[in-house]
């Protein structure tokens, strides 16, 4: 392999294969590089077996690029082996081979968040324990606080007589009760489950420890309690693991991210060695300046010194803009004058944002200009009732003791099983001590609920049963899936039940994606189980996918939306940093609680360095809440970015176009009419 593509510094991190490592330093300097070269340079030069490494990362959409960066350097064929994932993703993996060791069966399910939502809340109401301090949204926060820190029920129930404490506990006992019961985890649970298997059975440790010589962390400063764990329970002090990170871009303290973690790593591992690097590759002087003088800002930091070689480049253009409506509109306005200036892509856009709800406007106007545009890391597509219905009929063909899927749909589409025989049958299934499935599928069902309803479930269960085994063929899932929704006729239903039928087409539509994000998935990773499916629905790894957007050349070349802690890690050429307004950035949680604003400050920073070309900043003076306008203020790192980098626009006076311009506009705009008529 080619060494000289790296300097120096990089090289020795490549090469120091054996023993621990840290490398730590700024964003853009080649740290994920560093990682994808020592992999390539594992493989290649000294003929490590590719299942011996083991490369871990964050996001779905981090994980992929590393794996295709591989793929790119080596070829498909002499990484096949290596794992190269996330932490949930990992975990997956090992908790499908052994889960039966912690009691669980191999066919267990993934919780979704919107059921554990439900679950949670049930629980709090049924609770003795009147704690009036924590509503159910906080009590879910802290369960999944506890996961991350490791602490099972039992650690907690100890502590204090507090009634807000009480019911904690109580609700985090029982709703582990209730995981069991239905063979499901939920996705704290991968990493806490993981880690308590590898504690307790030294032989799979081993196993693994075996099995994994080289492991690499990307983002290590965002690593909490349990990732944490785990890697010291795959690695032993003296072994071969290396970290890279950037304690300027830890933003997952309110995840329970340690960045101690990354600062003691030597005291860890006393045989590591450091090394830094600080030659940045990514951003033009000017971004890089206007990163380093924010970032400056915070106290507790390890001082770095990032350069670059390229010029400084453009300055960074600060657009002012009336409202939401307005900044969407400016910022398309934008992408159509770029591209027309010069030959870019529609991938070479992205615009980050502080919180997804600020995705809506800009959706809307990239729709209406029929611009091609991929959502990462949007939930809410797959948390949408259509789909969970959809979901749930897979789930429970996947898991027979999924009983939040079964109760889903058992009369959906309307099968004539009516709430007070539901009742009828879950108390059964809690007086015999047996899952619902069970008496579904036991005797005596027309005695409990009556012969017409026993039938509808008869015909239920068959219904399952049948797709259930041909979900196990090895056929194409995407085929028996629109062989199980034309049976179900969910269409039907959404129109019979709609009193808009603009929004029963969007229900349908909706429904017809999560078959082209199946076919997406077979096409990409060739033939998957139906477990595999929904795994990866679950981890989250699912761009949203949006439905004038099928073909998949399209796909390929489109704008990025993403929020700032799903963009770390990744870089474009043109890039527009959304919203930058006191309450957004910093968020107002921040302000209202007066937490400590410099995690704020290192997700600015984050979103500055993605830039590789240009950066443009955009605010507005007001937004709409609640249907009234109110006054924004700009952020705060506004002004801590030096005024001579910034070349502020107001949206009322655009930048006028040159003769060139014009003139390449109007060409632009015949041969386009030319096209159209061709
Ligand atoms: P981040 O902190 O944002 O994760 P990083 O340190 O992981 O950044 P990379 O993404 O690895 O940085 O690299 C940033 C860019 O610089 C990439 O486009 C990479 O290909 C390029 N790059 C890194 N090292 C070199 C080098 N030695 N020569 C040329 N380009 C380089
Ligand atoms: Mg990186």
């Amino acid at each position: 392999m080619n060494l000289s593509l790296l300097n120096p510094q990089q090289r020795a991190a490549v090469q120091h294969t054996e023993g621990p490592l840290l490398l730590l330093a700024g964003a853009g300097s080649g740290k994920t590089r560093v990682i994808t070269s020592r992999i390539a340079y594992l493989l290649q030069e000294l003929n490590v077996p590719a299942e011996h490494i083991l490369a871990v990362t964050f996001t779905n959409k981090a994980s992929r690029e590393m794996q295709e960066r591989v793929r790119a350097q080596v070829g498909a064929k002499a990484c096949k082996g290596a794992i190269i994932s996330t932490f949930h993703s990992l975990g997956m993996r090992i908790l499908r081979e052994h889960i039966e060791r912690l009691g669980y069966k191999k066919n267990f399910s993934i919780y979704a968040a919107g059921d554990q939502r439900a679950k949670i809340r049930e629980l709090v109401n049924a609770s003795a324990h009147g704690g009036k301090g924590f509503e159910p949204d906080q009590i879910q926060w802290k369960i999944s606080e506890a996961k991350n820190k490791l602490v099972p029920p039992e650690r907690l129930r100890t502590r204090s007589n507090n009634p807000n404490e009480l019911l904690l506990t109580d609700v985090y006992t029982r709703y582990q009760q209730v995981l069991r019961a239905y063979n499901a985890v939920d996705f704290d649970d991968i990493l806490m489950l993981t880690v308590q298997l590898l504690t307790e059975h030294t032989d799979l440790r081993d196993h693994y420890r075996q099995r994994f010589r080289y492991l690499m962390v990307d983002e290590y400063q965002d690593t909490n309690t349990a990732q944490y764990r785990l890697l010291q329970l795959l690695c032993d002090a003296g072994g071969n693991l290396c970290v890279v990170g950037d304690d300027d871009q830890s933003i997952y303290g309110w995840r329970g991210a340690e960045p101690e973690n990354i600062l003691d790593f030597e005291k860890d591992f006393p045989a590591a060695r450091l090394i830094k690097l600080e030659q940045n590759y990514r951003s033009s002087g000017t971004i890089l300046n206007a990163a380093n003088a924010v970032i400056k800002h915070n106290r507790q930091r390890k001082d770095k010194a990032l350069w670059t070689a390229v010029g400084s480049g453009p300055l960074i253009d600060y657009l002012r803009c009336e409202d939401d409506e307005d900044e969407a509109r400016t910022i398309v306005e934008r992408i159509h004058g770029e591209r027309f200036k010069r030959k870019c892509a529609y991938s070479d856009f992205a615009i980050l944002y502080r919180t997804n709800a600020q995705s809506r406007a800009f959706e809307e106007q990239l729709r209406y200009e029929n611009i091609p545009y991929v959502l990462i890391g949007g939930q809410q597509f797959f948390d949408r009732k259509e789909v969970r219905d959809v979901l749930a009929y897979l789930q429970l063909i996947d898991n027979t003791r999924n009983e939040v899927a079964l109760l889903r749909i058992l009369n959906y589409p309307k099968r004539g099983i009516g709430e007070s025989s539901v009742e009828k049958l879950i108390r059964a299934s809690a007086e015999r001590g047996c899952p619902l499935w069970e008496v579904l599928t036991g005797d005596g069902l027309p005695a409990l609920v009556g012969e017409r309803c026993a039938n509808a479930l008869g015909e239920f269960i068959a219904l399952q049963q049948r797709f259930g085994e041909r979900f196990g063929h090895k056929v194409s899932l995407t085929d028996t899936l629109r062989a199980l929704l034309k049976e179900l006729r969910l269409e039907e239903e959404i129109h019979g039940a709609a009193t808009d039928r603009a929004q029963a087409l969007k229900r349908c539509e909706n429904i017809a994606e999560v078959i082209n994000a199946m076919a997406a998935y077979e096409e990409r990773e060739g033939q998957i189980s139906l477990a595999d499916f929904l795994e990866k629905v679950s981890l989250g790894d699912r761009d949203e996918p949006r439905p004038s957007d099928k073909e998949s050349k399209l796909k390929q070349d489109a704008v990025v939306l993403m929020s700032l802690h799903s963009s770390k890690g990744l870089e474009f050429p043109i890039v527009f940093l959304a919203g930058l307004e006191e309450d957004f950035l910093p968020h107002k949680k921040t302000i209202s609680d007066d937490l400590d604003v410099d995690e704020e400050r290192r997700l600015c920073y984050v979103g500055i360095t993605r830039a590789q070309r240009q950066l443009i900043l955009t605010n507005t003076l007001r937004r709409k809440k609640y249907g009234k306008f109110e006054e924004r203020i700009p952020s705060r790192f506004l002004e801590e970015i030096p005024a001579e980098l910034l070349n502020e626009v107001s949206s009322e006076t655009p930048p006028e176009s040159t003769e060139e311009e014009k003139n390449k506009l109007a060409n632009d705009f015949f041969s386009g009419i030319q096209g159209l008529l061709d």
